[in-house]
């Protein structure tokens, strides 16, 4: 037993059955009851997201090694990329796999980079696919996403997966437009958590950005209050987690990907991004691991 309340209550979900350990700190299995909430929050989210005429968009939560580069998530975030990597060898390399398999030893070193890279945020795929259609029309553009995402942060806390998934809206066009869908969905959201009676509050984010040049990316993000955050007192009261996620990209992305207005400027770019797994791991925390037990107004907002 250990006495950690977080590694306490990743027991207990492992205990209960809603989380299934793989053997990996942050690699889940989820039972069909953990599965439940996250549709039924899903569906909650479509629900007051579902009336603005969002294009829908589903990808695999995987994007081109060409996309990852562009992003340039590597200047920010390295330490928690995940590429994929394949054999790509002949007869004698496959025996050299097999020996090393059998000695015990690291048989991935001959492994290499293919074309994929694990997509580290539901919206990174949307940037490159609208910019393809060329400038964007007056009213801009407006996507909803969901995707497992994958993050290089293995932890105790069962709030901090590897492999989580994240539904988002992204709002492509003006300045305006995008602040505006922001204020929008920071109410939206506070609302809705509210009516899932969870406790919250919205802070400014920051993020943690690599190295020293990371330094002044994360001054540079709190300063603009580019991200803001609203965070759920999960395990410890003293250290609230992100939920959701509201980005202000103002034009980076649209540079990366040469995404333009109408008026030929760049365009710019924001999100709202929910955290599936950590919105049900709340409110099983709040409420208790039995959903059929929670308070009857939690209940009907989210099975209607
Ligand atoms: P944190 O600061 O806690 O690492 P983040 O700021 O990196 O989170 P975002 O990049 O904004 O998170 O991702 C959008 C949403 O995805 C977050 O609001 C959160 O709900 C969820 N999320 C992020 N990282 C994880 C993770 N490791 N496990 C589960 N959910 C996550
Ligand atoms: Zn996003």
């Amino acid at each position: 037993m250990n006495n950690d309340p977080q590694t306490a209550f990743r027991d207990e979900l492992v205990r209960s059955g809603l989380l299934i350990s793989m053997g990996v700190d942050g690699l889940f299995g989820r039972s069909g009851v953990f599965e439940s909430i996250v549709e039924a929050v899903d569906h909650y989210i479509t629900g007051i997201g579902g009336g603005d005429g969002a294009e829908v968009m589903r990808f695999p939560p995987a994007i081109s090694k060409q996309v990852f580069e562009e992003s340039e998530y590597l200047k920010s975030f390295p330490q928690l990329a995940g590429t994929v990597h394949s054999f790509m060898g002949n007869d004698r390399d496959h025996q050299a796999l097999l020996s090393a398999l059998d000695r015990k030893e690291d048989w991935t070193t001959g492994q290499k980079a293919t074309q994929i890279v694990l997509t580290p945020a539901a919206c990174y795929p949307v940037y490159p696919t609208v910019a393809k259609r060329g400038p964007l029309p007056a009213k801009g553009a407006l996507v909803d996403v969901l995707s497992y995402c994958f993050r290089h942060e293995p932890s105790l806390e069962p709030t901090r997966m590897q492999l989580f998934r994240m539904r988002e809206y992204i709002r492509l066009g003006s300045p305006e437009q995008v602040q505006e869908f922001r204020e929008l969905w920071i109410q939206r959201g506070q609302t809705m958590i509210k009516e899932f009676g969870l406790p919250a509050a919205i802070d400014v984010a920051n993020d943690p950005f690599f190295g020293r040049p990371g330094k002044m990316l994360a001054v540079n993000q709190r300063d603009q209050a580019l991200k803001f955050e609203l965070l759920i007192p999960v395990v410890n009261p003293e250290q609230p987690v992100a939920c959701l996620s509201f980005n202000y990209h103002k034009d980076k992305f649209a540079q990366n990907w040469q995404l333009k207005q109408e008026s030929d400027e760049f365009a710019h770019t924001g999100c709202v991004g929910f955290g599936l797994e950590r919105i049900t791991l709340s409110l099983l925390k709040h409420h208790g691991l039995n959903p059929a037990e929670w308070p009857s107004d939690v209940r009907a907002k989210l099975w209607p």
